[in-house]
């Protein structure tokens, strides 16, 4: 979080820019530039046009509106990278777009902050009536192993990394064909949470693995394993049960194995932990669970539900507020029968407009209409640009064959944190040596191979390194690392270790004062050829 470099800096500096901008203009902000929000902002534009008295404005993080849905297309190629989105400007052109991370709102002062840019000052900005639609994000914290080993699936960031991964996990599979326990986690995909979300990535990832995978010769079609991970005894609880039916009679056709009544309970790189203590082996798992309240809602001094999220009224103000309104995946919104809306698209740009319509008749002190949709239609792509592409690109897909390429975006993934669990081998000895390991928490026995057994040479607990001898002499690994205790380390490089060693100065002294303490023996045997 940043600071506002004090009122009379940032806001007042903000506050003559604004006055500047907009004059005296009262003013409607919309944060979040999702489906709740664009389309929220798009009805207001409509119902303010020719109105010289309100602006409108649209805090974003992004600069371009994500067409959730389609996402999950991303990751086969079946539609290109950038059809799945469309630039905010030209959805909204009588909106003034603020391509900034919110970080706090001021209720009291009705004012709103935003995160530095270029200039490293906060952004101030205020409202007269604020529409809160930042949605919901995935939170991975307190389930262990998952913020290292899971991906989330919200963004096209998102999507691109998938597809990364599930490419590079079958090049992979192709290569170690004499590894079969390796080769078992390769060629098997996890996903969790049975929600929209999770059952249209596993449908889309199920298919691409297994078409791509025939131009793989030394992959069998039938080692390949997609797994749909759900906490209850159906999936898509947001649609009718004859519809969650089909779904997954449709999904087992394809070949995904549904596993339910079990939660993913933690990670590490080579298994997802379920609920009972199931381990499925795998190097490619996916988590669209659990979502949980929007920090920025969170901190909100508003009433939300036990859950989170934001409470509304029927004409979705925010109780006890009369200048807030929340709608979409961050609000729970009664419906006609009293129950909440579920965190659809179809429900968010319904609610979009009602908001708009109820906005504006509070500032004219009309009447405010009731939010009441029960009905679940089609979605659609905003923009006309958008659904010719996405309609030729289906259509050239029939002909086509699917796309293979693996971008590689960022490059090397740099240190990271890595989660074990107890047993789970860190390294063999014998491997070669490709990063150094910080132990932050938990503990690992190091051992070596004595006539047909394992000696403890010793343990090891948080703040001590292992790993580095194999690094600083160019030598394949002298001992085993094994897990006793669930551990999280902090995994470092070979190629960022040698960076770090070459320039830091007296770095490459410490190490080697810690490997002449530790005084392990000489390695007594060869080590044994892979199997
Ligand atoms: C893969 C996937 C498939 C889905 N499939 C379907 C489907 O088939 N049908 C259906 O009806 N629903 C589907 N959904 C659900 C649907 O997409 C959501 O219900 C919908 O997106 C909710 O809209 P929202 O505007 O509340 O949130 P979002 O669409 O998530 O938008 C939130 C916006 O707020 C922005 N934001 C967040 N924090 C900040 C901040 N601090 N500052 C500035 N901006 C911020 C985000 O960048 C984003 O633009 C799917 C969801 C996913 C992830």
């Amino acid at each position: 979080m940043t600071t506002p470099d004090v009122t009379a800096g940032a806001a007042g500096r903000n506050a003559g820019a604004n006055e500047e901008r907009g004059g005296m203009k009262k003013r409607v902000v919309v944060v979040g530039g999702g489906f709740a929000g664009v389309y929220a902002a798009q009805a207001l534009e409509r119902k303010l046009r020719g109105r010289d008295d309100w602006e409108i404005l649209l805090f974003s993080r992004d600069n371009y509106f994500v067409f959730q849905p389609m996402l999950p297309e991303v990751i086969s190629g079946t539609i290109g990278l950038t059809d799945v989105v469309s630039p905010l400007r030209r959805l909204l052109r009588r909106t003034h777009v603020v391509v900034r991370d919110v970080e706090s709102i001021d209720v009291a002062a009705r004012t709103i902050t935003a995160a530095p840019g270029f200039r490293p000052h906060a952004h101030v900005e205020r409202y007269d009536h604020l529409v809160l639609a930042p949605g919901t994000v995935t939170d991975f914290r307190g389930l262990p192993g998952l913020p290292e080993h899971a991906l989330p699936f919200k963004n096209l960031a998102d999507a691109l990394d998938l597809r990364a991964r599930a490419i590079r996990a079958l090049e992979e599979a192709d290569v170690e064909d004499d590894d079969p326990v390796l080769r078992k986690q390769l060629l098997t995909f996890v996903v969790a949470g049975g929600g929209f979300s999770g059952v249209e990535v596993v449908a889309e990832l199920n298919d691409f693995v297994r078409n791509v995978a025939r131009l793989y010769r030394r992959i069998d079609q039938r080692d390949i394993r997609v797994v749909l991970v759900h906490g209850q005894s159906e999936i898509l609880p947001e649609v009718s049960p004859k519809l969650r039916a089909f779904a997954a009679r449709i999904l087992r056709r394809r070949g995904v194995e549904l596993v339910l009544n079990q939660r993913l309970k933690a990670a590490t790189a080579e298994a997802a932990i379920l609920s009972d203590g199931t381990a499925i082996p795998t190097r490619t798992l996916v988590s669209t669970i659990p979502s949980s309240p929007h920090p920025l809602v969170d901190a909100l001094p508003l009433p939300k539900t036990k859950n989170g999220r934001l409470i509304v009224d029927g004409h979705l103000r925010v109780s006890g507020h009369d200048n807030i309104w929340a709608l979409g995946d961050c609000a729970s919104i009664p419906t006609a029968d009293g129950a909440p809306c579920p965190p659809t698209a179809q429900h968010a740009t319904r609610q979009a407009q009602v908001a708009a319509d109820n906005i504006v008749a509070a500032i004219d002190g009309g009447s405010l209409r009731a939010f009441d949709f029960k009905g679940l239609g089609k979605m659609k792509l905003p923009g006309w640009g958008r659904r010719i592409k996405v309609a030729s690109s289906w259509t050239l897909d029939l002909i086509l064959p699917t796309e293979l390429i693996q971008l590689r975006l960022g490059g090397t993934a740099g240190a990271t944190h890595e989660y074990f669990e107890p047993g789970q081998t860190v390294f063999n000895e014998g491997e070669l040596g490709d990063r150094v390991y910080i132990l932050l928490s938990g503990r690992a026995e190091v051992l070596r191979r004595r006539g047909g057994g394992e000696q403890l040479l010793t343990t090891l607990g948080p703040g001590e390194c292992f790993g580095e001898m194999a690094l600083l002499d160019s030598a394949p690994r002298n001992a085993t690392v094994r897990c006793v205790e669930a551990m999280t380390v902090l995994s470092i490089p070979k190629r960022e270790f040698g960076l770090l060693a070459a320039n830091v100065p007296g770095l490459r002294a410490s190490f080697e004062q810690v490997m002449a303490r530790r005084g392990l023996p000489p390695v007594a045997e060869p080590p044994a050829p892979p199997s």
